[in-house]
């Protein structure tokens, strides 16, 4: 049944009017607000959502009801006002009521020229906008004339078959028809869906009496803000523009004058300083009142002021730190409400460069976003070749078919790295992120040509080695040359905010960290620990990876001591380093989990390379490699299977532990090292790997005469793991969740070739999000609950965690919490966004929403 439409739908805007935001849209509301605080706004009408409904669907508005708030023969402007400003809408039409005799008048009081030019414009946008005749027909002549004027409306009738309206009614009637239809269009329902809107989304409509920004004296259109929209930072912004409309300055300023006092020129301060301290108060009034930065739209009218519009100002993602941190600070919101209103993915833009939203881009493809932040440089094909360019101090992009522990020196050396295949926790992604670099994988509608070392994307294009290329690995993009870019901004308010999110926060957070570096970056962003050091990455780096292989190629007792003796001091070291750089926070340290063809050779090059290395003929290499080759490298021989089947591997880990721990523990207090069996999934499993490093453990102790603990912990990332969770923590302290091989294991689908068809899966609505990004709640998570309670029967007082990439993810944290687990453990630079999305949890619990 059609709505009728009522008066409490056509709503005059008093300080007492019943109106809400979600009835008659935020505009509506805000300008209320306005009103209470005696701001000079004219009068104005709001049409609620079930009116402009009811107008879209046929019905006729009671005009009348509407314009007995007015003058008479007034002019009118109507402006959206849907419930998020965000969601946007029509465009305004202002000058309503613009007609015959009105244009006499103001020939009178403004002038004919300005008379007519406002009378023109107002036909052309009512013939384009609201009777959607043809533009080309309604141009403006740069000079108005009574003549151009005259002709414009014998156009308009050519066209309608009738003549322009003249009443002030019918004109409105017209306006608010077309304004409620441009709204139910599919453009308008898709464009405001993408800004998170939902699909039945209302448009209120206010109807406002017009303050004409022309006449004598100081006249004309201004807005007015108080922070700047880049940094937040306090400081006047904004423009005036004498005997112009809103609309004029918005497409050119050039008349524009200065807001503040200016040696270049005249400014809103000295023309009009009444109206410019007026101002000055209803911004600090505004903001104490409505809580928020505002930018004030208003109009001079002969130098008084009137006050059309208030809107929240547009912010990049450092302003709005800095706003809300400000107006926490100076007491006008609680802390709480400051850590509410960032949303932790713009923390991430902070903590990157990005592509500048205002650059152009010329887009080449589309892959996986592996890990944010934006970077340009020369492509590069080799890991060489991106040394060789870093060596010229040349920013470089890496672009690989894939990447393996040979890349990793071309990683460090690049500016970012892009793989045709991939997913988001495969090699390049998860090195990627733990080191900042921005990385896209998966981008598999590229073509690559080594030999030639060139690109092709998908439109055509070539490029070569050495051409400019830009990797946004925040979007997935990369683009062609080098678009602007705004740089991090890890300034003050950024910690200050995280310091009240902390406050709040009650679920743990720590990071994943490998090496040192990565260490300090956990610190930096103050992680509680190292929740998992992965420590086969330790030996991706530089030579050493050559030292694993020869760990791996090994084939007698003798040879495969020979190597591990020289590893031991390097591990040692390591960890030495990782607890200084940790002060007594926990350490949680992975034992290998090599899966053993992420260290093989690659090529007949790689293999020659290895055979000169190790000093063998290249028979052997070959030989070697297929003996060690598995159909499923990653349900192979990896983790606590290699720990079990060659067990001195693990005891020289475990070694150089405690011998780490027993020198630290002499300078910086009692360290108790967390270790972690990787890919267990029987209990014998613990077990067997116990016994020996209890063993190793007491060895330590003895040769060293320090008396240290330590916590052993496993690694549930196989679904048998969880499903014997009980009897596998009677033997660990701790058991944390690898949601990357658990999402692998559960779905059956490898992590490293699911990106080839996730898009058509999630298109298609298989799945609703690639699990490997968004933790999978009604499968994983199933798992993840189970093996909780199950290890929580076994030992009461166990750890849990997670680890896996979905550590810093909302929903992630969000079920975390819900299952009581002790932390999450994230790549660092996601430390500070699950710090803030953490914390955003406890509060809306705390709220109860
Ligand atoms: C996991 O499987 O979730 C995990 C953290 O380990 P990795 O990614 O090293 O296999
Ligand atoms: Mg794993």
């Amino acid at each position: 049944m059609q709505k009728v439409i009522t008066l409490k739908d056509l709503c005059l805007v008093t300080k007492t009017a019943q109106m809400a935001a979600n009835i008659h849209g935020g505009r509506a509301k805000c300008l209320q607000r306005l009103i209470r605080l005696d701001m000079p706004v004219p009068t104005t009408v709001a049409l609620s959502f079930d009116a402009v409904r009811a107008i879209a669907a046929g019905q006729v508005a009671d005009i009348p009801q509407i314009l007995r708030h007015f003058e008479e023969n007034p002019l009118l402007s109507v402006r959206p006002s849907s419930m998020d400003p965000d969601w946007g809408g029509p465009g305004a039409m202002l000058n309503i009521g613009m007609n015959d005799a009105k244009h006499a008048q103001l020939c009178e009081t403004l002038g004919e020229d300005p008379a007519t030019r406002l009378y023109m414009r107002y036909i052309q946008s009512f013939a384009v906008e609201v009777a959607r005749l043809d533009p080309e027909e309604f141009y403006l002549p740069d000079q108005p004339s009574l003549a151009a004027l005259k002709a414009m409306l014998a156009t308009y009738e050519t066209e309608m078959d009738a003549e322009f309206p003249q009443d002030a009614g019918e004109q409105l009637g017209e306006v608010l028809r077309s304004m409620a239809r441009t709204w139910e269009g599919t453009t308008a329902r898709l464009l405001r869906q993408a800004k998170g809107a939902p699909a039945d989304a209302g448009l209120g409509l206010v109807v406002q009496e017009m303050a004409l920004a022309m006449g004598p004296g100081i006249s004309g259109s201004g807005v007015i803000q108080f922070v700047d929209n880049t940094t937040g930072t306090a400081q006047i912004n904004g423009r005036f523009a004498p005997q112009a409309t809103h609309t004029e300055i918005i497409r050119d300023s050039a008349n524009a004058i200065y807001l503040t006092r200016d040696p270049r020129g005249p400014s809103l301060e000295d023309e009009a300083p009444d109206a410019f301290q007026k101002l000055i108060e209803f911004g600090a009034l505004g903001r104490i009142r409505l809580r928020e930065e505002m930018e004030i739209k208003f109009i001079l009218r002969d130098g008084e002021l009137t006050i059309l519009d208030a809107i929240r100002v547009q912010r990049s993602s450092r302003a709005a730190v800095r706003i809300a941190v400000d107006l926490a600070t100076s007491g006008v919101i609680a802390k709480e409400d400051a850590v509410m209103r960032v949303q932790p993915a713009a923390l991430s833009e902070l903590l990157h460069r990005q592509v500048d939203r205002r650059a152009k881009r010329d887009f080449l493809v589309r892959g996986i976003a592996a890990s944010p932040g934006a970077a340009s440089g020369r492509l590069v094909f080799s890991a060489n070749e991106a040394q060789a360019s870093a060596a010229r101090e040349e920013p470089c992009v890496l672009v690989r078919r894939e990447t393996t522990p040979e890349d990793i020196r071309g990683m460090h050396a690049a500016a970012a790295v892009v793989t045709l295949r991939g997913g988001v926790t495969s090699h390049a992604a998860v090195i990627g992120r733990g080191m900042g670099l921005p990385c896209i994988v998966g981008a598999a509608d590229m073509d690559i040509d080594e030999k030639k070392r060139e690109i092709t994307v998908p439109d055509g294009r070539t490029f070569q080695a050495g051409d400019m290329v830009t990797v946004d690995g925040t979007t997935g993009q990369m683009l062609a040359g080098q678009p602007a870019m705004l740089e991090a901004a890890l300034d003050d308010a950024f910690q200050t905010l995280l310091s009240w999110a902390d406050a709040v926060r009650d679920i743990g957070i720590r990071a994943n960290a490998d090496t040192p570096a990565d260490a300090q970056t956990a610190r930096n962003f103050e992680a509680e620990g190292i929740g998992l050091c992965r420590t086969e990455h330790m030996f991706f780096d530089g030579d050493r990876v050559d030292l694993m292989r020869e760990m791996i190629f090994a084939e007698t007792p003798e040879g495969l001591g020979a190597v591990l003796e020289r590893l031991l001091p390097l591990q040692r070291a390591d960890f030495k380093d990782l607890f200084r750089i940790m002060q007594g926070l926990p350490v949680c340290i992975r034992l290998f989990d090599a899966p053993l063809h992420e260290f093989l050779p690659v090529g007949k090059s790689g293999m020659r390379e290895l055979a000169e290395v190790l000093d063998v003929p290249l028979a052997q290499i070959t030989a070697r490699v297929d003996d060690l080759s598995e159909y499923n490298p990653m349900l192979g021989q990896r983790g606590v299977r290699l720990g079990i089947s060659v067990p001195e591997i693990y005891d020289m880990q475990a070694r150089a532990i405690f011998e780490a721990t027993a020198a630290a523990s002499e300078t910086s207090g009692a360290i108790v090292p967390e270790i972690m069996i990787p890919l267990v999934s029987a209990m014998r499993e613990v077990e067997l790997v116990q016994s020996r490093i209890d063993a190793v453990a007491a060895a330590v102790r003895t040769e060293t005469g320090v008396d240290f603990e330590y916590k052993l912990g496993v690694m549930v990332e196989t679904p048998r793991a969880a499903l014997r969770a009980e009897d596998i923590a009677e033997h660990a302290a701790f058991l944390s969740f690898g949601t990357n091989d658990l999402t692998q294991m559960t779905y059956g689908l490898s992590r490293d070739d699911a990106g080839k068809f996730m898009s058509d899966y999630v298109k298609q609505q298989v799945y609703e999000e690639d699990p490997f990004h968004t933790l999978d709640l009604e499968g994983v998570g199933e798992l993840l609950k189970l093996g909780a309670e199950r290890g929580r029967r076994g030992r009461p007082d166990v750890t849990l965690s997670i680890c896996g990439e979905h550590g810093g993810d909302t929903n992630a944290i969000a079920f975390c919490r819900a299952q009581g687990f002790d932390y999450v453990s994230c790549s660092p630079f996601r430390v500070p966004v699950a710090r803030l999305s953490a914390a955003q949890l406890a509060l809306k619990d705390k709220i109860g929403q």
